[in-house]
């Protein structure tokens, strides 16, 4: 059955209680209420399956360097106006070198050329590695003879010194260096972030590596009404931070803590994915292993004492997403019980033929997000080599009976879904002229799914949402074309007109 629509829906208490099909446009009804969208289609309402919900308000509040063509326009950006301080702190977020003319990494010289006094970090795009001046590297007390932490690189030159690249765990030191946000910045970024996630058809959203501190805010925020999408979060793991805080699963309509986030690996722009065999573009280099097999076995068992439903681990490379499968195959063995318990495999983005079949047999979800394919394919390419052939397998975790969930991962990529279901359809990176493997490719209905049905099944909610029937919750999207017959190359065109989550409506056009 499609899951795009036209008719009339009428909504009683934040439940759909009948369904008319016809053809012509969508109607909702509130009691005595009518509303009217003529020509328009309704969906169930689309999830982000992966995305960091503080990171976009604060990415949309502090400088944003994404578009930045070269090196030379973003230091001029941080210098005249893209950037805002902390504290004493210049920070901005969002630089990709691979899209600059001359792709090497940037250098702490590069900064101190124009910032010579005040510290200045600056996160890349993937939010893998830091770019910091001599001050920033001074100020977290990073020297030449400062080791490499477990899980992280400091990028050195010749002479051993800090180039000013700091890659994953290495990047601890300079978070703890900064200033912390208020709990009003951090309110004032949620906000800004679900009102513009709502304006592109969201009504909920997985929140990925929420820290502890967060959660508070999220729950009073949703007693008071203010969250215009439900979130589910995902609490941060790697060192057992839920454990340590004392965090445990909620239940709730609007906000509720499902699960904890650990990450085997990092990415591959920075090179931090962990791959079986050498970068195809750095003959020594196998990328970083954050957890082992055993580290992250051994916080599945304690997640699941502390009673969490739902383990989503990042795992970009090959080497990760094998550990993090050995590690799911071991807790299986343990608890022959544990089924009720949703394991993810966040990314998924390179992955051997012969895992795919583990991932069905351990339950494993592959929680993806197209557009990075499309972004990231030149890169990908050099990175990989002829391993690309195993990178972004949508169809193939599809044919095998992989559930497959998709989300932005924003602020990395544009939290549009649109734009994802888009790279689901063509898998066309910019310049390109044809689609990229397109036998990995998928339809659009299958895109949809993996936005909708398939986001609530990975967090067991699909017997409430994921369809738009008599019974379900109201969380409906409606948009001015059909998602699923549109032709492809105008989905980018695509309008939301209005989104309903539990019973409200917000009209956005
Ligand atoms: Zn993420």
């Amino acid at each position: 059955m499609p899951l795009a629509i036209q008719g009339e829906i009428t909504i009683v208490r934040g439940k759909i209680v009948s369904v008319e099909h016809r053809a012509g446009g969508v109607t909702l009804h509130f009691g005595n209420n009518r509303v009217e969208f003529p020509d328009a289609w309704a969906t169930p309402g689309l999830v982000d399956a992966h995305a960091h919900v503080v990171g976009l308000g604060i990415a949309f509040a502090e400088g944003y360097l994404q578009s930045a063509s070269s090196l030379e326009e973003c230091l001029r950006r941080v210098a005249q106006y893209c950037y805002k301080r902390r504290g004493e702190w210049i920070i901005a977020r969002g630089w990709n070198h691979e899209q600059w003319p001359n792709p090497r990494l940037p250098t702490r010289a590069d900064l101190d050329g124009v910032f010579p006094d005040i510290p200045v970090a600056l996160t890349r795009v993937d939010g893998h590695a830091l770019w910091v001046n001599s001050r920033a590297l001074e100020r977290a007390g990073i020297t030449a003879s400062t080791p490499d932490p477990n899980g992280g690189a400091i990028l050195r030159d010749k002479r051993g010194e800090p180039t000013g690249i700091l890659l994953d765990a290495a990047m601890d030191a300079i978070y703890q260096a900064l200033p912390p946000r208020t709990p009003t910045e951090i309110e004032q970024a949620i906000v800004s972030a679900l009102t513009a996630c709502s304006s592109v058809g969201l009504t909920e959203i997985h929140d990925m590596d929420v820290l502890p501190e967060d959660l508070p805010i999220f729950t009073r925020l949703a007693e008071e009404g203010k969250l215009r999408c439900r979130i589910l979060s995902w609490v941060r793991g790697q060192h057992e931070e839920w454990h340590r805080e004392g965090i445990l699963p909620t239940t709730g309509e609007f906000h509720r803590v499902v699960g904890i986030k650990l990450f085997a690996d990092g990415a591959l722009g920075s090179r931090g994915a962990a791959l079986s065999q050498p970068y195809a573009d750095a003959p020594e280099t196998y990328g970083l292993e954050l957890l082992s097999t055993e580290q992250i076995v051994h916080r599945i068992e304690r997640a699941i004492g502390d009673g969490f439903s739902s383990i989503a681990v990042h795992a970009i490379g090959d080497r990760a997403v094998s550990n993090v499968l050995d590690a799911f195959e071991q807790i299986r063995d343990r608890y022959p019980h544990s089924s009720d318990v949703r394991f993810r495999i966040e990314h998924s983005q390179v992955v051997r033929s012969e895992d795919i079949p583990r991932y069905v047999r351990t339950g494993a979800i592959a929680s993806v997000q197209p557009i990075h394919c499309t972004s990231d394919a030149p890169m990908a390419e050099r990175r990989l080599g002829e391993r690309i052939r195993d990178a972004y397998r949508w169809r193939s975790f599809l044919d095998a009976g992989v559930l497959l969930c998709a989300g932005s991962d924003f602020p990395v990529e544009s939290h549009n879904p649109i734009l994802g279901i888009e790279a689901f359809v063509r898998r066309r990176p910019a310049g390109y002229t044809d689609a990229w493997n397109p036998s990995e490719c998928i339809e659009a209905a299958e895109a949809l799914e993996a936005y909708t049905i398939n986001a609530h099944r990975a967090a067991d909610l699909a017997y409430r949402r994921g369809t738009i029937a008599s019974g379900m919750d109201a969380d409906i999207s409606i948009f001015d074309h059909n998602i699923e017959t549109c032709p492809p190359e105008e989905l980018p065109t695509i309008r939301t007109l209005a989104t309903v989550v539990g019973g409200t409506l917000y009209e956005h056009a």
